[in-house]
């Protein structure tokens, strides 16, 4: 239940950025989701739109971008992208422990509709 914990981290951030701009309808959510982050987009998905049901996020489109696993070498500083899990230099060989990028899910941005001022009062 990995993505359930996401989406409801998720949804609270969502909900937040919504409140803050005024919006009462949430229509897209854009996220970078690291390759390490483990996160499957389709239970992310499908969490989020269960648990997002009756508020002002319901039905919102979720565009997810996937952010390559990027890491440092400690010896050269060599910055590289990390394929197949090998983390290991390809200048030194060496191990490398220190990740710059790939881990992480965030929201890019939130965008949805204003509350419409019709000017009726
Ligand atoms: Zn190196």
């Amino acid at each position: 239940m990995h993505e359930l914990s996401i989406a409801q981290s998720l949804l609270e951030i969502v909900l937040e950025e919504s409140r803050k701009h005024g919006m009462t309808k949430v229509r897209v959510i854009r996220l970078q989701v690291g390759e390490l982050a483990a996160v499957v987009p389709d239970s992310l998905l499908f969490c989020f739109e269960m648990i997002s049901e009756n508020t002002a996020a319901c039905g919102a489109i979720i565009e997810i971008e996937t952010v390559p696993v990027v890491a440092r070498c400690s010896q050269c500083q060599l910055l590289f992208q990390v394929e197949n899990h090998v983390f290991v230099c390809p200048e030194c060989q060496v191990p490398v422990m220190e990740l710059v990028s790939g881990r992480d899910l965030s929201v890019m941005s939130v965008e949805g509709e204003r509350e419409e001022s019709d000017g009726a009062h």
